[in-house]
């Protein structure tokens, strides 16, 4: 599967001076409009966790690299700096 821009694949075949009514009645622009649509996939990020010493660890922004100045157990569910949802870290 390939995500497209059906938007911009639509600017592309129409041909240039075709009025919009006459672009809108075309075999082409209709396949393009009757096209399954689907959710682009969800990038997923998670907090990297930085041994700090003594058991202690701090935790990164997998995306922005935000260091969170907090603990590995006192996680945020989103980055306080870019806002992305993050999920369990891993050690780095
Ligand atoms: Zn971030």
């Amino acid at each position: 599967m390939r995500v497209i821009d059906a938007d911009a694949l639509l600017e592309s075949m129409r041909p240039k001076g075709l009025e919009d009514e006459a672009w809108t009645e075309c075999t082409t622009y209709k396949m393009i409009q009757a096209a399954p649509t689907i959710e682009p996939p969800k990038e997923i990020w998670r907090w990297l966790s930085v041994p700090l010493g003594g058991g202690q660890s701090q935790l990164i922004c997998q995306k922005c690299y935000y260091e969170t100045k907090r603990y590995a157990n006192m996680r945020y569910n989103y980055c306080p700096n870019c806002g992305v949802k993050l999920i369990n870290g891993k050690d780095v």
